[in-house]
């Protein structure tokens, strides 16, 4: 399918290319000095210790959990508002997801509120998920862990970038975990990143990462040792050099690509002020968002495959973020779900439609998309 605007679309230039041909070159393909380089260069960028580079945010998560002591008997509090991985990472530990709803019609994130209404003795952790790039209120939500004494787990897969406080979004809870997936704000391909303050849990995350062993490929390589212990039942979630590569060039783009998608942004606010019954969400977000994806709030009642099939008709992508994770067949099967309480999760997960939304889209095509879905709700 050609679309004339697609959801996503990653900005990938000659400098990429560049880069993956001398990783080539260099011969040396993974976990090498790029990869350390892009670790630095992140820790950095987000103002934290450590960063530590993994082949995905669901490896990020995973170890996040893991290194945090996450075990089976420990609940994990979640909203049920996002990616299928972030309550996979839960269930891989052998935890159980215990989901929250939003704060409201409009924010469309986990609050302090909603997280201390499902709170159970055994919960352990919580995860929460900056939707859409727009931070959660982590000062209410650090105070609520630090009194009930749980770890806090940020997913940022849609946040890279976004501030609170004038902090990064992955530098205020115990663990930071970011995708670089291709529909991200910059992207690897595949590619994750843990951020953490926290010695102990960044010394766990990089023996899990790679079989547990104590010594990795390239120290053996450098001459610095000889011999490897295995002191953990690790896994392979370890970055290639070609993924560093990339999230050294894209990194150095972010702040800008992120200013690009701000822009867009508030193109399509101004302008979807003039359809009658479509509400954006986060018209209060609270400090600096990332602007990954541009969702709105159909108005109840409307038949969105119908929307959604009349805007391709004119070339024009769109997406659902997301169908609440509780009314997956996985998880109604498991006992873990539908959940009735989530009230607002379940109308957004109803309702929502995601626009496209990247760094290269002109204001034409904002328009042509807002005239489109405008038509497509007449009918
Ligand atoms: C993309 C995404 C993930 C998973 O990221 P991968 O790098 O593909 O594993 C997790 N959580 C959220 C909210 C996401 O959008």
């Amino acid at each position: 399918m050609q679309w004339q605007v697609p959801l996503f679309d990653p900005d990938l230039g000659e400098t990429e290319v560049q880069a993956v041909a001398d990783v080539i070159r260099s011969k040396w393909l993974t976990m090498g000095d790029r990869t350390t380089e892009f670790e630095h260069r992140f820790a950095e960028f987000c103002g934290t210790r450590h960063a530590i580079a993994l082949n995905s945010c669901t490896a990020a998560l995973h170890l996040s959990l893991a290194a945090a002591g996450v075990s089976p008997g420990d609940d994990v509090l979640l909203p049920s508002l996002t990616f299928v991985a972030t309550a996979n990472a839960i269930r891989y530990c052998g935890a159980r997801p215990v989901f929250a709803d939003v704060a409201s019609l409009d924010e469309w994130n986990v609050s302090r509120d909603t997280l201390e209404s499902v709170v159970t003795p055994k919960t352990r952790a919580l995860i929460v998920v900056h939707y859409a790039g727009y931070p959660c209120r982590m000062d209410d939500i650090s105070a609520f862990a630090r009194e009930r004494g749980l770890s806090v787990i940020e997913d940022v897969a849609h946040a890279p970038g976004a501030t609170l406080a004038g902090r990064a979004m992955g530098s205020w809870g115990d663990a930071g975990c970011f995708s670089f997936f291709s529909n991200k704000n910059m992207t690897t391909g595949e590619g994750g990143m843990v951020t953490t303050n926290r010695d102990d849990l960044a010394a766990r995350i990089r023996l899990l990462r790679s079989h547990g062993m104590t010594t990795q490929t390239l120290d053996r390589h450098k001459g610095h040792a000889f011999a490897y212990d295995v002191v953990a039942l690790g896994y392979n979630f370890r970055m290639s050099e070609f993924n560093a590569a990339l999230g050294l060039c894209q990194l150095n783009r972010l702040r800008g690509l992120n200013e690009k998608r701000r822009e867009i942004g508030s193109w399509y606010r101004h302008r979807l002020q003039g359809i009658r019954g479509v509400a954006v969400p986060f018209g209060h977000s609270v400090g600096g968002p990332a602007f990954h994806i541009f969702p709105v709030l159909l108005p109840a009642g409307t038949d969105r495959a119908a929307v959604m099939e009349r805007m391709k008709a004119v070339g024009i992508q769109t997406s659902i973020h997301y169908r609440p994770v509780d009314t997956f067949t996985a998880y109604v099967e498991a006992g873990l779900g539908p959940r009735k309480h989530l009230t607002l999760t379940h109308d957004i997960g109803n309702r929502a439609l995601t626009l496209p939304l990247y760094p290269a889209m002109s204001k034409a095509q904002v328009e042509l998309v807002c005239s489109s879905l405008a038509r497509s709700l007449e009918l």
